[in-house]
This record gives structure tokens, sequence and C-alpha cells, in this order.
């Protein structure tokens, strides 16, 4: 049996007193080492259920359980450690002038030994097939390498649960690929809870199990096989399978996966 990890028990959330609901009595649970994709059109409220796991928002309604405790003004610092985010932007999420002073930062921050650093930051770049950039300064990597080193100095801090919030929305197709081959390999190695957020179903395909949310509620919540399965009422609320995402599925049941390949 895995343990639950987070859990939303009827949660509700609206970013003011005079603004409609953005998040309707929301209850779900994600599992230790579970991969859970994040589906739903744009405004759907994915984002706000990221920040309110990571404790940037607080709901009005209902609780949050993360790792044993309830996300609240005491309890976040705990959570911030546990919970790692990366975001849509590559360009927002740099500070350090190379690739691995970018790795470090995080660290610095936490009081990381030297040593236990240089170790960190090797393990790292390697995990997500960055090592040979350690020195490249990072505004000339492209967005799918922006988005690895974003992973890398995320995980350096060994969080329990990684979030990935839109983070492929800004890269083309081949960026794409490079950050789901990660997550991919990253939830192999790591054994981390893995949530992936994002409007595009093909992105689900590698997930266990999807929660598709509709205008702040949960609409569905199942394994992308059986989502993909309801083709027509995903179409309903805004959301298209692609072809390929059908056919990834499909050889993803035969035992053959084209997103596990090893980077590089
Ligand atoms: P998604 O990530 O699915 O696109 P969001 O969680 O970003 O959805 O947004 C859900 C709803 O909350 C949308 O209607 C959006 O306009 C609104 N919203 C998001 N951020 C803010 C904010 N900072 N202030 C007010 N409303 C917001």
């Amino acid at each position: 049996m895995r343990n639950k990890f987070i859990e939303f028990r009827n949660v509700s959330f609206r970013y003011s007193d005079e603004e409609p609901w953005v998040l309707k009595n929301c209850s779900f649970e994600i599992y230790e080492n579970e991969w859970i994709a994040i589906i739903g059109h744009n405004g759907s409220g994915k984002s706000t259920i990221a920040k309110l796991m990571n404790g940037l928002l607080f709901p009005q309604e209902g609780e949050i359980i993360i790792n044993g405790q309830q996300v609240n003004e005491e309890t976040i610092w705990d959570i911030r450690r546990d919970v790692g985010m990366v975001f849509q932007n590559p360009d927002n999420q740099f500070v350090g002038t190379t690739v691995q002073d970018d790795v470090a930062f995080g660290m610095e921050n936490r009081g990381f030994p030297r040593a236990e650093m240089v170790k960190r930051i090797e393990q790292n770049l390697t995990a997500v097939g960055m090592q040979e950039y350690r020195l490249t300064e990072p505004h000339r990597l492209s967005g799918g390498q922006k988005q690895r080193v974003a992973i890398a100095s995320v995980l350096a801090i060994s969080p329990k649960v990684l979030i990935l919030d839109e983070a492929t929305a800004m890269l083309d197709p081949k960026g794409r690929m490079e950050i789901m081959r990660t997550v991919s390999n990253v939830q192999e190695e790591y054994k981390l809870s893995l949530i992936t957020i994002t409007h595009d179903l093909q992105e689900v395909v590698q997930a266990e199990r999807v929660l598709v949310m509709n205008k702040g509620e949960i609409w569905d919540e199942a394994t992308p096989r059986e989502i993909f399965a309801k083709k027509e009422a995903l179409r309903e609320i805004g959301l298209d399978v692609p072809f390929v995402a059908i056919l990834t599925d499909e050889l993803k049941q035969a035992g053959i996966s084209i997103t596990n390949e090893p980077l590089n």
C-alpha cells in the first residue's frame, strides 16, 4: 500500500471576496512515488492548485495536508522543502551566471556543505543530461535545456514532490520531448511524487493517473487510457485528444516506451 503524500479535502479558493471561486470543493489525494498529471483548459484552476500545494496561496475553505502536516503559515517552510516547483518560463528561473552556479543557488541558501553541493551538482545535472553544460551561461541554452537545468536545481534540494506547472508550454516540440523524457527518467531514478500540469493531453500518457479540471472542479480522475476513451466529452470541455497520444498509449500498453530513452 502506498502512503498518501498530498491530500486536498473539500478545498475552495478565490483570489478575493469580490471575485468568483476558482476552485470549488476539490478533494483528491496524491501518493508517494506516483506520477499524476493535472489537465484542463486555460483558467480551469490548475496553477492555483500548484500554488496551494506550495503554500504560495491558502484556501478559504477546506484543508490541504502534505506529508502529514496541514499547510498553513507555520508549516510552509517545511512544506516548501518537500515540494519543488518548476514553472512555465525558463528565463524567469535563472539566478546563476553558469549552469552549475544556478544549481548551487538553492543549496547555498539552505547552507549545504561545499563538498555536498559539488556532489549534488554533478549527480543532478547528470540525471537531466546537462552535466557537459555545467560551465555554460544559461542564456546560451535552448528552452528545453534551460528547463532541464531548472529541474536539476529543484532536485538538488531532494524534494519529495516535483511539480511542473506548464513547464513545456513555451518550448518547441523537441524541447517538449526533452522535458517529458527527463521527467520520465527522473521519476524512475528518484522515486518521488511527480505532478505534471498541462493543457496538452499528449503529455499525460506516461502518468499513472490523470486529474481533469474543468471550471474549478474535478471533472474526472482516472488512468490516461480511461481518460482518452472519453474523447467526445473531453472536446466539450475544450480538450482535444491528439491521435499521437492514443498511439503512444497503445505502444506503452505493448511495452514500448518512446520517452524513456536516455538523454543525449
Ligand atoms: P489554469 O492554470 O488552469 O490556466 P489558473 O489557476 O491560472 O488556471 O486560473 C484559474 C482562474 O483564476 C482563472 O479564471 C484566472 O483568471 C483566475 N486567476 C488566476 N490568477 C489570478 C490572480 N492572481 N488574481 C485573480 N484571479 C486570478
